[in-house]
């Protein structure tokens, strides 16, 4: 009898898939890879098919779909958001590993949701725009969703099937990213490559720079919100440098519980893809008399203006989270082209939230700007906030 466990990964060629694909290399024996999936990279997946043997694949077009079935003539080969579709809600999956960057992680993420999965999720984004639609569809098909982002995997290895009634706030550790010591004076001179360098976690482009402006830690914030079902006063933001303490407990008899560990995202994903068992894992020991000192302080609001953006978003709720959700991957996305300084992502955001607000009080307002009821409803707002932000960068650019 086959014992191995059949995971899927979304998102295989990318900095979560490479995580996971390391953690699955060292247990050949626990676990079987059923379907891999990328956007860009399609040389990688090819090099993955040929080590992990999957049965299906999907990528980005069908010219790179014809190009990886002439080289696999056995493989299943998907292509496009339909085929990821395919891919994520394919019954022979138990865990999905769900690593793909931004939104376009939303349908086939629910779709594994959808199909009653354990679902270790990495990509916040979906949670961010849709979370009450993801925990009604998860409390119906019986889905797990398991926490893979390194604070939320730390919440969830310490609450560990203990009661939620007695916690008093879930404390998020943030490593203040590549500028928590820069003069607020050099902000304006910031380039793109210091930005792309975070001190203690090698991750892909785009949460990187999330990481560096701190909208990372709201979307995160808004993502506990949902994954704990937690209000968000009851949950607390605080800079740790060291990245040691990947996230606390606080509980109401003044007990705070946390859990530590090297900053690698083989733990967390080992943790869900051996859930409910621990494995065992290969990694350096954390040797916490060579740490030496762990540290906390509170957020600087002035050196982090997206960190405030996101936690009035998640106050609101609503369709709030997925409008600046939109809206912060279009800015970043042109950061990373080099159209913007990096003190414009904040600035920008700013105006296309405070356009959305006053939009938002007005009677005329469209009803999936104010709610949302569906995935579609999620997307739209999204769009919404990529439009405006684009809006903007364009007539920037005129100017
Ligand atoms: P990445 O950019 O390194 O990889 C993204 C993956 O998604 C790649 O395989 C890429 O080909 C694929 N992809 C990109 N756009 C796509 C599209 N439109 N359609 C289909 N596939 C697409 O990103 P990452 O750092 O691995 O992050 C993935 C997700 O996990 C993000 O949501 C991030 O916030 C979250 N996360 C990452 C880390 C980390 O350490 N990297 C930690 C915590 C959470
Ligand atoms: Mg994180």
């Amino acid at each position: 009898m086959n014992l191995q466990k059949k995971i899927s990964l979304l998102g295989a060629t990318g900095s979560i898939g490479d995580s996971t694909l390391s953690v699955i290399r060292e247990h050949p024996d626990l676990f079987q890879v059923i379907s891999l999936t990328c956007y860009s990279s399609v040389e990688k997946l090819c090099e993955l098919v040929r080590e992990f043997k999957p049965q299906k694949v999907c990528v980005h077009s069908m010219n790179e779909a014809r190009h990886v079935r002439e080289a696999f003539p056995e493989l299943e080969v998907h292509s496009g958001p339909e085929g990821l579709i395919r891919v994520a809600e394919d019954p022979e999956t138990e865990t999905l590993v769900a690593g793909i960057v931004g939104s376009a992680g939303l349908f086939p993420t629910y779709a594994a949701v959808s199909s009653g999965k354990n679902v270790a999720l990495a990509n916040k984004e979906p949670l961010v725009m849709a979370g009450r639609l993801f925990l009604e569809e998860a409390s119906k098909t019986g889905a797990n969703i398991l926490p893979t982002d390194s604070e939320h995997n730390a919440i969830f290895q310490v609450l560990d099937g203990r009661s939620q009634k007695n916690i008093k706030k879930l404390v998020l550790t943030a490593s203040g990213g590549p500028f928590r010591d820069l003069p607020l004076e050099q902000f304006s001179q910031i380039r793109l490559e210091d930005s792309l360098r975070h001190p203690n976690w090698k991750m892909g482009n785009k949460i990187t720079i999330d990481s560096a402006t701190m909208m990372n830690k709201g979307l995160e914030v808004i993502e506990a919100r949902w994954l704990f079902e937690m209000p968000v006063e009851n949950i607390e933001v605080i800079v740790h440098r060291e990245s040691i303490v990947h996230s606390m407990v606080e509980f109401s008899d003044g007990s705070i519980l946390a859990q530590l560990g090297l900053p690698d995202m083989r733990i967390p994903i080992s943790y869900c893809l051996g859930w409910p068992e621990r494995l065992e894992l290969d990694l350096p020991q954390l040797d916490l008399t060579q740490v030496g000192s762990l540290n906390f302080s509170k957020v600087e609001s002035e050196r982090y203006p997206c960190l405030d953006l996101a936690i009035e978003a998640a106050r609101l709720d609503r369709s709030v989270p997925a409008v600046l959700n939109g809206a912060n991957e279009a800015v970043v996305e042109s950061y990373l082209i080099g159209h913007l300084r990096f003190v414009d992502i904040a600035n920008l955001l700013e105006t296309v939230m405070s356009g959305f607000y006053s939009l938002y009080q007005k009677p005329d307002c469209p009803e999936y700007l104010k709610n949302i009821h569906s995935l579609e409803d999620a997307v739209r707002a999204d769009q919404w906030g990529r439009d405006e932000a684009q809006r903007l960068l364009l007539k920037r650019d005129a100017a």
